[in-house]
Order: C-alpha cells, then structure tokens, then sequence
C-alpha cells in the first residue's frame, strides 16, 4: 500500500496551518507549527509567489492532506464526485468524511486520522460486526462501527475514548461509549464539516481546468 514517508508535521508547514495530523501533540506547544510557521526546506522562508494555479493547488492538497488521500485516490474521488448529483465539492466532501478512518476519527476513537487509519488496517474496527480493514471504506447511513471485541482493552483505544467524553461528536453520529460503537445516522451536511478549512469549489476548478 503507497503511503507517505515523510513528516506529516511537514505537511501542516507547507499549508501554513495545523492539519491536527499528530493527535495530542498538535495541542501542545511541541507543534512545530507553533515555533516555526514556514515552508520546510531550504527556500522555506523565501517569498512565495501567488497564482491563480498555486491557490488552487494547495486547496486541493489541504483537503487530501486533511484525510491523508494519495493523489490517484483522491482523482478518483473527484471522478466519482461531478458524476453525483447536487454540488460536486459538497459530494467530495461527504465522500471523504464517510470514509471508515474519518468516522473512526470522528468517533474519538482514534487521535488523529492517521492514528484512526491504523486502528482500521491492524484489523481493530468492525462495521456491522464484520471485520473492516480498509480506511477507505464508505460507511452509510444506518452502519454501526465498533471496535471489535477482544480488541477494547487495547489502551491507545480505551485512553481514546476516555478523552472523547468531553469532546463534541457530530450530529450525523451517535456514540454508544459503553458499547465502543456509534451510529452513522445520516450524511454530513458541508455546514457540518466546519472545521475542515477548504474552499471545496477551488479544488473542483483545480481539477476541471
Ligand atoms: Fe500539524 Fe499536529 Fe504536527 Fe502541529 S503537531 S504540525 S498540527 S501534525
């Protein structure tokens, strides 16, 4: 499976903002967008000249980074988005928020989505009761995701989920904590997805160009 080797802190740099990739650490000042707010690299701190293309792009990268998408993956999410109904970024968008990692994120049940992705391949996360090991699995409205069981003692879960009590889960999700499952209930509304900070409609022309 082609994944990233570099830094994901990297990634939140050359965007110029917390892409929350680490979890914990990114509410710290260990964040290293805190210290150091510039592109990584030798010609980081050089003034970046602005187009028209580069806005484009780098929307597009945020939102992939966001959700950790390679870009083939990504295209192809773009391919099956314009051939929905309805808004194409909206529809990109509810695509990627119903992948398996994100609701599995979304639940407190992971970190971060990279540590929700994890907790999805080493096999952790069932839907339905049925095992899942794909991250990027579309989850429907009606599904219920669980952590499996023999799999709940697992402290990185159990910390998780803790942590989660205090935290706001969104309104197309149900968490049942004791159970260590939620609900989908329906899908996100764009207005839901209010802390992902895309303009949708620029990578949309990004790719329709
Ligand atoms: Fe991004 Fe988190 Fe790394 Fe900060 S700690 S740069 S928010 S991934």
């Amino acid at each position: 499976m082609a994944r990233y080797t570099e830094s994901v802190c990297a990634h939140c740099r050359r965007e110029g903002l917390k892409l929350y990739l680490k979890g914990d650490r990114c509410y710290t000042p260990k964040c290293p967008i805190e210290r150091r707010n510039y592109a990584p690299g030798q010609h980081g701190q050089g003034r970046r000249r602005e187009t028209e293309y580069s806005l484009h792009l780098r929307e597009k990268q945020k939102l992939r980074r966001i959700y950790g998408v390679l870009e083939r993956q990504f295209r192809r999410y773009y391919g099956r988005a314009i051939r929905r109904r309805g808004i194409t970024g909206v529809a990109l968008m509810q695509m990627l928020e119903l992948r398996l990692d994100n609701v599995v994120y979304r639940l407190g049940f992971g970190s971060s989505r990279p540590q929700a992705r994890q907790l999805v391949t080493h096999g952790h996360i069932a839907v339905n009761g049925q095992k899942v090991d794909i991250p990027s699995y579309q989850v429907r409205a009606g599904d219920v995701i669980s952590v499996r069981e023999g799999h709940r003692d697992l402290d990185v879960i159990k910390q998780n989920i803790e942590k989660a009590q205090g935290r706001t889960i969104p309104a197309w999700l149900q968490l049942n904590a004791e159970q260590y499952s939620g609900t989908v209930l329906r899908t996100p509304e764009r207005e839901e997805i209010q802390d992902v900070p895309v303009r949708e409609n620029l990578v949309v022309e990004f790719y329709s160009r």
